[in-house]
Parts: structure tokens; C-alpha cells; sequence
């Protein structure tokens, strides 16, 4: 174990940033020594790194240091990848240098271009997947075997592809049904198909998946050429095992929190709130926003919403014509701690713009969801909490993926409601908090699979 030495190199976003750290920190508690690589400005923001005692950081420049006003996500990613892979190889160079090496390289999703880099050193490494297994075998069958499968699929036609439910375009990650061709890849197509590259061209590829084995034992198994392992969910030891009751943050929240939901919350009656949320960086429409506030007012349960301060400084609760009636039957917030807020006792649902930490904290929870995907791996995430999880319901919108607060109320009364449906909704839930807890307990399936991974491919001779 003592010359086991682990870069891993996370791509700065939040829905990155928060399970590789959680992963980092159980490799630091299993022995390994591990080099967190992320940008400059992600790790100026971490609050409290020093908590994470034994790792060591790496910051690189994503190029623009904190200034992403006006910036795209092409032009973000283009200026991460040429930085990070510079400054990887630098570091890198530099361990070798000195004759102590990295043993291998492990980065997380949207990082293929570290693979690269590894592979010039002769160095082994490991995609670290932060979507479902389910998503992975999507892209890869994509990539390989079915493309055209896919291509040709249409209307409510199904695709049946291993290890997966029967899916119709509208259950597609979103970047496949992209326009573009294949000279002229987006940024997220390309580097999910360089990622799925690398995977091929690896000598037994293995894949670390924030998941775990109940959840998704199929679909973990779907790819025989693939070894995945399920070593979810990576959340904070308070809120799964308990092993660590002081374990409860995620260290590194890029905003800034807002102080006082918590009081607010425990003052709310059991299961009663509507727990509002869309991830770090996607926005809703204002007209969206406003059916979801006239449902909210129609329904009448509190409610406490993340409405994050958009790029420009503005606040979008400020653009609803009805924000101060809202105000005094739920609280708006721009940040909150999601993980501390879907476990408090008070809140009864999450609607959820339906990206993958969101939803796998979500299952940890034992909390019912009201799924509303927009793009990326959303959508396929929608198809596996309704259909395959049966621990939510997705909420119903026209093509242009608008819908109404009509809509919006009935499935809220769906899951929060007394019927049949939302019983077997919330059983659903509780059985997958049970199991996730279970996953990650010292005789569970990802305890169990890390610690072969770490025994048998990190610090084998
Ligand atoms: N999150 C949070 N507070 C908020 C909203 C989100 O801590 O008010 C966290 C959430 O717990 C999750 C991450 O931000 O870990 C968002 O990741 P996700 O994959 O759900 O969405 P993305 O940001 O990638 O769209």
C-alpha cells in the first residue's frame, strides 16, 4: 500500500467536483494516497479541504480563473482540456522525477483527454463514471454495436439493447439526438465518444460507477468487454453508512449557501415540504418557472426552492410576477446543502431537473421524486426513477418540453398524496435509502468492490 499513489483528475464543475471528493476521501480512508487535481478556482472555493487530512491537491488553470462571465460550456471545456492536460503531464513528469511515481491515473467523467495523458507515461488508469451504469451502456452501445439502432429509432418506437429497459427517443441522453455530424461533434458528444474510446482501446477496461450493485445489477453487468463496479453512492458518511456522524458536508460548494432553511425547515410539519432544485448550472425558463410557482401556490405546501443567481448577477425569483405570495408559504434560497435537505424529516418530495447526483442523493433518501429532465443524461435518469426504480413520476410536457402547473400539481398529489400510487411510490423510495445505506456498510456491495479494486488493481506489485 505505501508506494500506492493516486492522481485523480476531476473536471471543475460542481456535479463533479462533489462525488470525487467523496471518493477521494474514502480512498484516503482505505490507505491510498491520493493527488486531487481540479482547477485553480474550484479549489480556492473548497471551505473546508483541510478536513480531508492525506490528500494532497493539484490545482491546474481552467484559463480563466473565476472570470466565466460571457464564457461557454464549448469554449470552457476546449480551455480545461488543453490546461489540465498540460499541467497533468507536468505533474506527472515531476513525481517520476523525483522516483515517486503515480501508480495510476483515475478521472472522472468528461476527463477522457487524462487517459490520454496517462497512456503517454505508460501509466494505467480508470474512468471514475458519475452517471448510471444504465447511461454508460446507452453511450456505448451508441458508440459500437447499435448506433444505428438508435439513429433510426422514432416516435414511441422502442430500442432493445442489453441490460437495459426497452428505451424511445425520448428516454436518449439528449447529446445523441445532437445534429451536428461527425466531423463537427459538439464538445459533449466528442468527449463522451473519446471517453467510450479509451475505454476500447484499454486492456481489460474496469469502470468505477457511482452506483451500486441493487440498483443497477444488470446494467453493471451489461458490457461483457467492460468491467464496471459499482462503489456508490458517494455522499457523505452522516447520511449512509454513519460510520463518520461528523461526515455531513460535501467540501467543496462552489456558491456561497444561504443561512437560515434549516430552522425553517425543522419548523415544517413531517414530510410536508416540496423540495425544489435544478443542479448547478442548468436554468428553466421564466414561463416554466412561472407554472411551477402558480402549482405551488394552487397546492399550498410549503416549499423551499434553489433558484440560483443567474450568470449576470440577476435573481430569477425577481422575473415572477408572483414571488411574494410565494414567499409566504415557502422560502426561496439560492444555495442550499442538497444532501442535509433531502434527508431532513420535514421534506415530502424533489422535483429535480434529473442529473445524476441529484437523483442518487435523492434514492439515499428515501424521498419520492417528481422528475422534470431537460437534456444531457436527464432524460434516460427520468426513464430509470419511473419506470425501473418506480420511486417517482415524471412530469408530462409537450415537445418544446414545456408544461403546465395543472400538471405539475398532479404529480405532486401523486407522490405527497394518500392514494395507492404514492404509497407505492414512497415504499419504493424507502427501500432504495435502505439499500444504498446498505451498499456502502462495511459487508455491503461497494465497500466490498472498492477494497478489491484497491487490493487487486491499485496496490497489486
Ligand atoms: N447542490 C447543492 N445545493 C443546491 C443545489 C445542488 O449542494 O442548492 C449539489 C447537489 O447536491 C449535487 C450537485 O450540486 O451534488 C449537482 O449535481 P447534479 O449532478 O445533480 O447536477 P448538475 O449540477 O451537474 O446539473
Amino acid at each position: 500500500m505505501e508506494n500506492c499513489h493516486v492522481l485523480l483528475a476531476v473536471f471543475p464543475s460542481q456535479g463533479q467536483l462533489n462525488p470525487s471528493l467523496q471518493f477521494a476521501k474514502r480512498l484516503v480512508k482505505m490507505g491510498v494516497k491520493v493527488t486531487f487535481s481540479t482547477s485553480s478556482s474550484a479549489i480556492n472555493r473548497m471551505s473546508n479541504r483541510s478536513e480531508i487530512q492525506g490528500l494532497d491537491l493539484a490545482p491546474y488553470s481552467d484559463g480563466f480563473d473565476g472570470q466565466f462571465q460571457g464564457v461557454s460550456v464549448n469554449d470552457f471545456w476546449a480551455s480545461v482540456k488543453t490546461k489540465a492536460s498540460a499541467a497533468l503531464a507536468d505533474l506527472i513528469a515531476a513525481k517520476n522525477q523525483e522516483g515517486k511515481p503515480f501508480t495510476r491515473v483515475i478521472f472522472a467523467t468528461a476527463m477522457a483527454w487524462a487517459g490520454v495523458v496517462a497512456r503517454r507515461f505508460q501509466l494505467r488508469f480508470t474512468l471514475l463514471w458519475i452517471q448510471p451504469a444504465a447511461v454508460f451502456d446507452i453511450y456505448y452501445h451508441y458508440f459500437t454495436d447499435y448506433g444505428d439502432l438508435f439513429r433510426n429509432c422514432s416516435g414511441d418506437q422502442g430500442v432493445e439493447v442489453p441490460g437495459l429497459p426497452v428505451l424511445t427517443v425520448r428516454d436518449f441522453p439528449s447529446f445523441m439526438l445532437s445534429k451536428t455530424t461527425t466531423d463537427d461533434l459538439d464538445w459533449a458528444l466528442q468527449s463522451l465518444r473519446d471517453q467510450i474510446e479509451e475505454i476500447k482501446n484499454e486492456e481489460n477496461p474496469e469502470i468505477l460507477v457511482n452506483s451500486f450493485d441493487a440498483l443497477e445489477f444488470d446494467a453493471l453487468r451489461a458490457i461483457k468487454k467492460v468491467r464496471m463496479v459499482g462503489i456508490g453512492p458517494l455522499i457523505p458518511s452522516a447520511y449512509l453508512d454513519g460510520e463518520d456522524p461528523s461526515d455531513t458536508a460535501v467540501v467543496c460548494d462552489l456558491r456561497e449557501k444561504s443561512s437560515d432553511y434549516v430552522e425553517w425547515l425543522d419548523s415544517q410539519p413531517k414530510s410536508s415540504v416540496v423540495y425544489l432544485a435544478f443542479g448547478s448550472y442548468s436554468d428553466f425558463p421564466t414561463t416554466m418557472l412561472e407554472e411551477i410557482a402558480k402549482g405551488l401556490l394552487e397546492i399550498k405546501k410549503p416549499f423551499l426552492w434553489v433558484l440560483r443567481e443567474l450568470n449576470t448577477g440577476e435573481k430569477p425569483e425577481e422575473k415572477l410576477g408572483c414571488k411574494e405570495e410565494l414567499e409566504k408559504q415557502g422560502k426561496i434560497v439560492c444555495w442550499c446543502g442538497q444532501v442535509e435537505v433531502q434527508q431532513h424529516p420535514s421534506v415530502g418530495c424533489f422535483f429535480t431537473h434529473c442529473r445524476w447526483n441529484s437523483i442518487l442523493e435523492c434514492l439515499s433518501s428515501g424521498v419520492p421524486i417528481l422528475a422534470c429532465p431537460v437534456w444531457n443524461d436527464q432524460l434516460s435518469n427520468a426513464k430509470l426513477v419511473q419506470d425501473v426504480w418506480k420511486s417517482g413520476v415524471r412530469v408530462g410536457a409537450n415537445e418544446e418540453g414545456v408544461f403546465t402547473a395543472d400538471e405539475f400539481k398532479r404529480c405532486i398529489e401523486c407522490v405527497m398524496g394518500g392514494g395507492e400510487e404514492g404509497e407505492e411510490l414512497r415504499k419504493n423510495a424507502k427501500k432504495w435509502k435502505d439499500l444504498a445505506k446498505a451498499a456502502t456498510k462495511e459487508d455491503g456491495s461497494s465497500y466490498l468492490n472498492l477494497k478489491a479494486y484497491i487490493d487487486e488493481m491499485l496496490c497489486s506489485p
